[in-house]
């Protein structure tokens, strides 16, 4: 029947984290299935849709990515007030991006004016497996899980580069959010 195609509902779906972290990949590989290494940020799109199913039925989530704004603070509040949910992430080799993620989740509480869901993905999660550059200074699991259950927040790890977790992050939000009234 033509409501599986349709969508039912549409989500709202911001990537937020600090420049690098791997968000436009992340959504690269959502959309394409595969990884794009060295993508420009110039790359001025809004957002891109993809349509998943949930318990029978096809709802669309749009995904929003930044043109790089992230990379001057230039990222106001207001652009959360609109999100039914948020991807926020970290690079997982990259500490300073970790320790920035409450500032993060504070922009995204003040902005939107009430408890969005978030998933809180440590990214490029390939890179802690291959034994990070410089070794050991990777941002383990169990921190990642500890801050994310501090937040409120749904923890993963995942890999656009292997596709890890990838797609199951996106699931994991698309329940929470249809949960919320
Ligand atoms: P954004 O600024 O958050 O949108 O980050 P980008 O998506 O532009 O990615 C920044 C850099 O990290 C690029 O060189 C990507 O190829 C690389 N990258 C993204 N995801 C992964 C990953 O899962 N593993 C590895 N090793 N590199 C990644
Ligand atoms: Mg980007």
């Amino acid at each position: 029947d033509s409501s599986t195609f349709y969508p039912h509902r549409t989500f709202k779906v911001i990537l937020a984290g600090d420049a690098a972290v791997g968000k436009t990949t992340f959504i690269e590989r959502i959309c394409h299935g595969h990884f794009t290494p060295n993508l420009s940020s110039t790359i001025g799109v809004d957002f891109r849709v993809k349509t998943i199913e949930l318990d029978g039925k096809c709802v669309a989530l749009q995904l929003w990515d930044t043109a790089g704004q992230e990379r001057f603070r230039s990222l106001t509040k207001s652009y959360f007030r609109r999100a039914d949910g948020v991807i926020l992430m970290y690079d997982v080799s990259n500490e300073r991006t970790f320790a920035n993620i409450r500032n993060w989740i504070h922009n995204v509480e003040e902005g939107a004016g009430r408890k969005v869901p978030i998933v809180l993905s440590g990214n490029k999660v390939d890179l802690r497996e291959d034994g990070c550059p410089p070794q050991g200074l990777c941002v383990s699991h169990s921190d990642g899980e500890k801050l994310a259950m501090q937040c409120g927040a749904i923890f993963v790890e995942t890999s656009p580069k292997t596709g890890h977790n990838v797609f199951e992050a996106l699931l994991m939000l698309a329940k929470e959010m249809s949960q919320v009234e």
